[in-house]
């Protein structure tokens, strides 16, 4: 069939008309002010790293927030929606190593390409609280922060180990470190040196930040679950073991005080103290231990310590169990960590699944301390490693249930002052010092006669330099910069060296949602009231690749903050949803595998709507999406088709003045015997459904095929609307309903055919349809027909019949009529619209 040429669908020509006027007007998305009355909500996806252009992935996640922005401006809230740019980090050295283009300019130049992505897919973003990290109006209070933690003490510095790379003479991220050599010396290992690094004690939190997950509600649980492990909390005892012929004692962490008694010898980490000690004078420990410690290197490099084939060295060393006085010898194993617990554990191979198989590897004996709780039972299997059991061979404690045990050894320990109940964490202090140039400078300065002094508040912020030259050479870029290097102490006006490390990345984007809500503020990180308004986030959107790190410090970074008087809330988001990944044929897109899809080519052959639309309908947003191009074409065909009707019937829709009470019109007689009624029932149960989706599931696939569907109806239609069968009114609500349904998944077109309806004002504006239950209502329900209370048939009626016509319904049913035939009737009870009883006699 040959398309009237006039009435082609055409995206370019309507996306840029609505970006042009969208860009002339900065107030439309802008959020109102905290003295709005209107309810607030505040929606943030994930900023991005502006590596110069957006994937698939982005849009994916944006469209998503777009359509919830949109649909919250249109019910009314009062909206944040920002955007911005976690501009620090190693891609833009390692760009400038490359191209020899310096980092700010490479940075700066791929926001602005990403930015004009961005306004071509039309996201609803405002552009005045915009925030680039990399930019010193806002990492100045990267720094002020951090002085204000060392303040409060949260600020340390110790040595810790770092990647280095003898050839390179400097530090390596562990992302540089490529199957344990250098990625620009393929054949140089890398080495693990020593350090000063500055830490921050997320420790100090550890307890509330798994506490808190609880009152997380609106996370998914597979978050908090991860995030619960990454904290790790254990309670247990710590025990103190003296060594046989020496001064040191061993402290012990362990949860099962009550095997104690089963304790057959004592493993040590490599790198524990009293392991130093010994290798002191036994060059041939010292060897074997240096072994355990490459071992222990190469899993934590492979990333699963779990799977370390077990190793350990006897020291010859004895140790004294504190309980009843074995004696039990001292060992050194690559499975036991020194940065867990205390770096030394009992084993106790009866009850421990790891102990077992290390018992069984050297021969160490193996002694039975917990038996079933039934005493009639047979022996257990070792290892046996339940807590419900009971305790044998444990002196006074035989008999006692484990737990009754636990409690009563860990009293005897703390009376006799060799252990203590103690609670340890998995989560390790955020070492957030980096040997980098591309990042926040660390704001201390080293005096040779005070030591570290902070840069005062009035000297932020210290700026990175920005003329300097990235090379391979060794040591801090910073450090390579006199200019930087050298200042004069502000205590005692002497000459003094800036600390030349830069700050981990995640530190900018542990707070900066906070200053999208008073981005501009050049005497504070943020106004705290503002904050108070704006907080909690309603809603976070972002991949489940961040559910540890990045949201496990911005949740510190909050308590932190509200610990400073600077915020109220104790979590920065209410609701956090994570999307699936945007995948093709069948895999993650990289270029290695050619199977990338660029959000241009898509928008130049589809348009902005037909992307982002297909990237909201082809799966549920929480699944992965597999992109198949065949399904952005039919999309757009779909929009095609939109454009096509409403364009068609604008006319008739109006010729009347404005939308008319419809639920009044729908009473009348005429609306049930024309189309107009199936039509409208149609888009009311359309709305009703986009409606709640938009308030729970989120499936905002099934939203765009109903509005496909609803599109169907009226397409068939299509005689009926053409002759003028259906009054002007509806003609005009099925429209421009049909539109606002349109509008949070494909704004431009909404945003045209909106106008082309006569519509007031911006689309963005007009009130959110509401679903008139009268309307959607189907044409017949079910009402079942009970006898003396038992089911006896099941009548279809008119929906909203009254009793009467129910009543005749029921009685004329054929099943009522054989099962009342020469009965007495005494009795017949209506509920409109759920159910009959007859009591018959
Ligand atoms: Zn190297
Ligand atoms: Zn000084």
């Amino acid at each position: 069939m040959a398309e009237d040429k006039d009435l082609r669908y055409d995206p370019a020509t309507i996306e840029l008309k609505w970006q042009d006027r969208w860009a002339s007007d900065p107030k439309l998305y802008a959020a109102e002010p905290a003295s709005s009355k209107k309810p607030k909500y505040y929606v943030l996806e994930m900023l991005p790293y502006p590596s110069g252009q957006l994937h698939m992935g982005h849009v994916r996640n944006y469209a998503i927030g777009d359509a919830l922005a949109r649909q919250m401006w249109m019910r009314g809230y009062n909206v944040l929606h920002p955007m911005g740019w976690d501009a620090f980090g190693l891609p833009a050295e390692n760009a400038a190593l490359k191209n020899n283009t310096p980092p700010r300019q490479w940075t700066l130049a791929n926001i602005a390409a990403m930015k004009r992505q961005m306004l071509r897919l039309g996201l609803s973003y405002d552009w005045a609280t915009e925030v680039t990290t990399c930019l010193p109006e806002y990492y100045r209070w990267n720094q002020w922060f951090f002085l204000r933690m060392y303040e409060k003490g949260l600020v340390y510095r110790k040595k810790s180990k770092v990647n280095w790379c003898p050839e390179c003479a400097t530090v390596l991220a562990n992302e540089q470190v490529v199957d344990g050599c250098c990625w620009r010396h393929e054949d140089t290992k890398v080495e693990q040196r020593d350090l000063e690094q500055w830490f921050l004690r997320i420790t100090a939190y550890a307890e509330e930040l798994l506490q808190g997950l609880k009152t997380l509600e609106g996370w998914p649980e597979k978050v908090r679950t991860m995030q619960r492990n990454w904290i790790g909390r254990s309670e247990g005892t710590e025990v103190d073991f003296t060594v046989e012929s020496r001064p040191e004692k061993i402290r012990v962490f362990t949860t099962r005080i009550d095997t104690i008694f089963g304790a057959t010898s004592i493993q040590l980490a490599p790198e524990h103290p009293l392991v130093q000690a010994l290798t002191v004078s036994d060059h041939a420990l010292a060897a074997q231990i240096a072994g355990l410690i490459d071992e222990q290197k190469k899993a934590r490099e492979s990333g699963d310590m779990g799977e370390i084939e077990k190793h350990g060295i006897p020291t010859g060393q004895i140790a004294v169990n504190p309980y009843n006085g074995d004696l039990i010898p001292i060992w050194v194993a690559n499975y036991v960590l020194m940065d867990y617990g205390t770096g030394a554990i009992m084993s106790v191979p009866a009850h421990d699944e790891r102990d077992f198989e290390f018992a069984k590897k050297y021969s160490i004996p193996i002694k039975r301390v917990i038996a079933f709780a039934d005493s009639k039972a047979e022996e257990p299997e070792l290892p046996f490693t339940v807590e419900d059991g009971v305790l044998v061979n444990s002196g006074e404690y035989d008999g006692m249930t484990c737990s009754q045990a636990q409690e009563l050894l860990q009293k005897a320990a703390a009376r006799s002052a060799f252990g203590e109940a103690k609670v340890i964490f998995r989560l390790k202090d955020w070492g957030v010092s980096r040997q980098r140039y591309w990042g926040t400078p660390i704001p201390m300065i080293h005096c040779e006669r005070d030591g570290l002094v902070p840069v005062p508040d009035d000297q932020l912020p210290v700026i990175l330099p920005e003329q300097i030259e990235i090379t391979q050479q060794g040591g801090s870029p910073l450090g390579r910069v006199p200019s930087f290097v050298n200042t004069t102490c502000p205590k005692c006006g002497g000459p003094a060296r800036r600390e030349t490390d830069t700050m981990d990345t995640f530190v900018d984007s542990s707070w900066y949602f906070y200053r999208y809500t008073d981005a501009r503020n050049s005497n504070a990180p943020f106004d705290p009231a503002t904050v108070q308004y704006w907080f909690p986030i309603d809603q976070y959107i972002g991949g489940v690749e961040h559910a540890i790190l990045h949201l496990i410090y911005s949740r510190f970074w909050t308590k932190v903050m509200r610990d400073l008087g600077l915020v109220k809330n104790d979590e920065p988001a209410r609701r956090l949803f994570t999307q699936g990944m945007v995948i093709k044929d069948g895999a993650k897109m990289s270029k290695s595998k050619g199977n990338v899809v660029s959000p241009d080519d898509m928008v130049a052959r589809y348009g902005a709507d037909a992307t982002r639309m297909y990237a909201l309908f082809a799966a549920p947003p929480d699944r992965d999406l597999d992109w198949q191009e065949d399904g952005v074409a039919g999309v757009s065909r779909f929009l095609g088709r939109v454009w096509r009707l409403v364009t068609k019937h604008a006319p008739q829709a109006k010729s009347v003045a404005g939308m008319q009470d419809l639920e009044a019109l729908a009473a009348t007689v005429s609306f049930f015997l024309g189309p107009s009624h199936k039509l409208l029932r149609k888009l009311h149960q359309t709305i009703a459904k986009i409606t709640q989706d938009f308030e729970g599931r989120w499936h905002f696939n099934t939203c765009v095929s109903a509005i496909m569907e609803l599109v169907n109806e009226l397409q068939d239609a299509d005689a009926q609307l053409t002759a003028g069968e259906v009054p002007a009114p509806v003609v005009l609500e099925l429209l421009q309903y049909l539109v606002l349904l349109l509008a949070p998944f494909a704004p431009f077109l909404a945003a045209e055919l909106w106008e082309e309806l006569g519509g007031h004002g911006s689309v963005l504006r007009a009130p959110w349809p509401k679903s008139v239950p009268g309307l959607a209502m189907e044409d017949e329900i079910e009402i079942p027909i009970q006898i003396n209370g038992k089911l006896t048939s099941v009548v279809r009626v008119a929906a909203g019949a009254n009793a009467k016509t129910i009543e005749t319904a029921a009685l004329s049913d054929e099943k009522v009529r054989v099962r009342t035939s020469g009965k007495n009737i005494v009795k017949v009870i209506v509920v409109p619209g759920r159910a009959v009883n007859l009591v018959v006699k």
